[in-house]
């Protein structure tokens, strides 16, 4: 019999995570706050429900991709959420960044009504959510994973447990900040090439295969020089990610001095209304600073 799933958020990273389980045979019930997102994978063969609350009654395992803490609180612990369409034994599956503290809070609901829960944040951008290539990583019962990694591993390559409820969200927290302060470092390093006229593509070219190199320069580098800050991963969402990390950093007493200035930076840059651009626009910030721009050819 084939498998229902349901999958509630169908924007950058949910809509191709949600045709990559219906190209593999699952009956996906889908649900989004805007309509045409719904329709648009209605005519790839999902069903269409009026709510969460309906895709949790009509399947036994719910996919959530929302943009933060509270969307994941309202549509999972909300009165026309999942939880309260869920049946006990169903399984959701929240792949939202959010807060580990809020992942928590809602398995601790879930299982008081017997549902179990997973965290699963992902890494890969729009690409890896296209081309099923997610690193996915992911809190919770190792029994609940082990049910789940098959269904993880059609939308991901890389699928890790890394602890109990919140673990996945803490792991993505790690990884944002690591990318954040990789992004903050390159763009100190163009602005300086640029100012002091060496051509910064050369310099790209130069450093890219020694110990600079990263995953994080390749994707950025090219976007920077050919001036391409189209989304991506949105600013907004960056600097979001990096509240959660203070948030969480807050709670545990850890100093994370660095994190802290490029949050600011990104909230500087949203104020400038570069909210959607890419986080490659992070750039801006230090050009701003140095009166310069960077260009290929210097
Ligand atoms: P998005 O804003 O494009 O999509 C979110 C979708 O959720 C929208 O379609 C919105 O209408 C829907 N939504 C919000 N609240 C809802 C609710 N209560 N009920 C039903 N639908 C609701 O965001 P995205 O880029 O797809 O990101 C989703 C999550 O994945 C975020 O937490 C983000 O940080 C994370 N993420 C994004 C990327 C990326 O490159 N975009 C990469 C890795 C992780």
């Amino acid at each position: 019999m084939t498998e229902k799933i349901g999958f509630i958020g169908l924007g950058i990273m949910g809509k191709p995570m949600a045709k990559n389980l219906l190209k593999a045979g699952y009956a996906v019930t889908v649900f989004d706050m805007v309509g045409d997102r719904v329709e648009e994978l209605v005519l790839d063969g999902a069903s269409a429900a009026g709510s969460s609350y309906d895709v949790a009654a009509a399947t036994d395992r719910i996919i959530t991709m929302l943009p933060d803490s509270a969307d994941s609180e309202r549509a999972i612990l909300g009165a026309r959420g999942v939880l309260a369409g869920a049946k006990r034994g169903s399984v959701i599956i929240d792949m939202s960044s959010i807060a580990p503290s809020m992942s928590q809070k809602i398995a601790a609901e879930c299982a008081k009504k017997g549902v179990e829960m997973l965290d699963a944040p992902v890494s890969g951008g729009e690409p890896g959510a296209i081309n099923a290539t997610l690193a996915i990583m992911v809190g919770g019962k190792q029994a609940v994973f082990d049910q789940c990694q098959p269904l993880l591993k059609v939308m991901g390559k890389n699928v890790v447990l890394t602890g109990d409820v919140g673990a996945g969200n803490i792991t993505k927290l790690a990884n944002q900040i690591i990318v954040a302060a990789n992004i903050e470092a390159l763009s100190e390093a163009m602005v300086l090439a640029e100012k002091a006229g060496v051509d910064p593509e050369r310099v790209f070219n130069a450093i890219r295969g020694g110990l600079a190199g990263s995953a994080v320069m390749e994707a950025k580098a090219p976007m920077m020089l050919n001036r391409n800050f189209k989304a991506g991963f949105r600013i907004r969402l960056h600097q979001k990610d990096l509240r959660n990390v203070l948030q969480t950093a807050q709670e545990l007493n850890v100093p994370l001095p660095v994190t802290a200035l490029v949050q600011q930076m990104l909230g500087s840059l949203m104020n400038d209304g570069e909210g959607d651009n890419d986080h490659s626009a992070i750039l801006h910030f230090l050009e701003r600073m140095a009166k310069v721009e960077v260009r290929k050819g210097g």
